[in-house]
């Protein structure tokens, strides 16, 4: 007996036929239908219907799977379907629990294909705008476009979009979803796949290139519909030299991200963005400077730390507790004064749950540089007090060194005078506590000095 299926509707057609005859699986040949019909032929058989009304009841669990499954073009699903049918309707009606029968099983990585399939529509489908409506051509390994489009649909609503296959089509008019005719892929590109291509080199971050990962992700099927693929094995072959200059940053490397406008906002939303050295990754969020821009006086730190990490700003943790303390006795009302960092990015090592602070590098430094240059050209301020080695030399040149010069205004570039003093988190690392107290007492007469300095016409 020959029974013949397309879609959902003739196989449950045939099928509810065939199980009304009592017909086994085993003397049924199934074949995918040129058209949306039900043939049957051969003799019918004697066997007894399953049931004494000769109605089948389904699970619902196998009602559900039969619409994902007549997606697969594997052409020997409808006899796995009404093998499974027929055993469900004969007794075996918990059979869809039983993983590890070979029939659930088979279902099961069916199944799995479709998902795998759906996802990748959503993931590989590239709109070209042609006129008003968006339109895309893709090749689906099953035929899923009606299991993916409705994400579509969800997605862009009120957008007028074409998705093409070679065995169908979807289209919304921006209401309504409906299904056509597919189409064999046009010939030829257009500017969109250059500023795909485009994008897609700008987004690119060499130092996570993993080959293998991509071959699974980005199946070879789907390459030659996607405008990136050809871009895959230039960018992989640069990629040690990306990374090269990813770990080793430029001096000026942040320069691009500088905004237009050098407002203290428009900057500080622009550092938001910066990822011009690979600090950027792992860190938080960029800890721009804060502090009012009438500010006279700057204190530039050396980089944002675990809790401004995490919160956003500078100095809010045990270091800016000790450098508010500072301040208080300097006679320096925090609010009236800005404060910034070196870098941006705090730069830790992961230990465990422990986040340990690193120091940045002088690459790290001069990449950043242009930060807090653009910050202290903004400003204006008439002293900046450097706060760590670090800081000095960001302001004062890489050969830079506290020791020789701490508490002696130095004439800067940028800014009038430059005062050196210690960082508040070095005097929380000094070992001694006479050492520490030394140390906060010539914080707080550099900040003195600063603070003169400031108010010096
Ligand atoms: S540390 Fe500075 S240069 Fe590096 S990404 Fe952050 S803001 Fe940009």
């Amino acid at each position: 007996m020959k029974a013949i299926a397309q879609d959902e509707g003739s196989f449950r057609e045939a099928a509810r036929a065939l199980l009304a005859q009592g017909v086994r699986p085993e003397s049924v040949a199934w074949q995918d239908g040129p058209q949306l019909s039900l043939a049957l032929d051969g003799p019918p058989p004697s066997a007894s219907p399953p049931g004494a009304s000769g109605v089948v009841r389904v699970p619902k669990a196998f009602a559900a799977l039969l619409e994902k499954m007549v997606c697969h073009r594997d052409p020997t699903r409808w006899d796995l379907l009404y093998r499974v049918l027929y055993r469900l309707a004969h007794g075996e009606r918990d059979l869809l629990q039983q993983p590890l029968d070979p029939d659930v099983r088979r279902l099961e990585l069916m199944q799995k294909a479709i998902a795998r399939d759906v996802r990748h529509v959503h993931a590989f489908v590239r709109f070209r705008l042609v006129g008003e409506a968006y339109l895309a051509w893709h090749r689906p390994e099953h035929r899923v476009l009606r299991l993916a489009a409705p994400f579509f649909a969800t997605r862009f609503p009120g957008m007028k979009w074409s998705i093409v296959t070679p065995d169908e089509s979807s289209h919304s008019d921006g209401n309504t979803l409906r299904y056509g005719e597919g189409a064999p892929r046009p010939e030829g590109e257009d500017a969109f796949e250059d500023l795909w291509r485009t994008y897609y080199s700008s987004i690119f971050n060499p130092s996570r290139l993993n080959l293998p990962l991509l071959a699974q992700k980005l199946p070879m099927h789907h390459r030659d519909t996607l405008p990136e693929a050809r871009l895959i094995p230039l960018l992989a072959r640069n990629a040690g030299r990306r990374v090269d200059r990813m770990l080793r940053p430029e001096a000026g490397a942040a320069a691009p991200f500088l905004p237009r406008d050098r407002s203290l906002a428009s900057l500080a939303e622009a550092a938001r963005g910066c990822t011009a050295c690979p600090l950027c990754e792992p860190a938080t969020q960029t800890v721009f400077g804060e502090g009012p821009g009438t500010a006279k006086l700057v204190l530039v730190g050396e980089q944002p730390g675990d809790q401004e990490d995490r919160g956003g700003r500078p100095f809010i943790g045990p270091a800016g507790d000790v450098l508010d303390d500072a301040l208080k006795k300097a006679g320096i009302v925090r609010g009236e004064i800005y404060l910034t960092n070196a870098v941006k990015h705090f730069k830790f090592e992961p230990r465990g749950k422990l986040r340990l602070h690193q120091r940045p590098s002088a690459r790290d430094v001069a990449a950043c540089r242009p930060w807090v240059e653009a910050e202290l050209l903004t400003l204006q301020p008439r002293a900046v007090v450097a706060l760590g080695a670090t800081a000095g030399q960001a302001l004062l040149g890489p050969g830079f060194k506290l020791g020789p010069f701490r508490g002696k205004p130095q004439e800067g570039t940028l800014v009038p005078v430059i005062i050196p003093t210690w960082h508040p988190a070095a005097i929380l690392r000094a070992g001694l506590a006479a050492q520490a107290q030394q140390m906060r007492e010539e914080l707080i007469a550099d900040l003195r000095t600063a603070l003169a300095r400031s108010r010096a016409a």
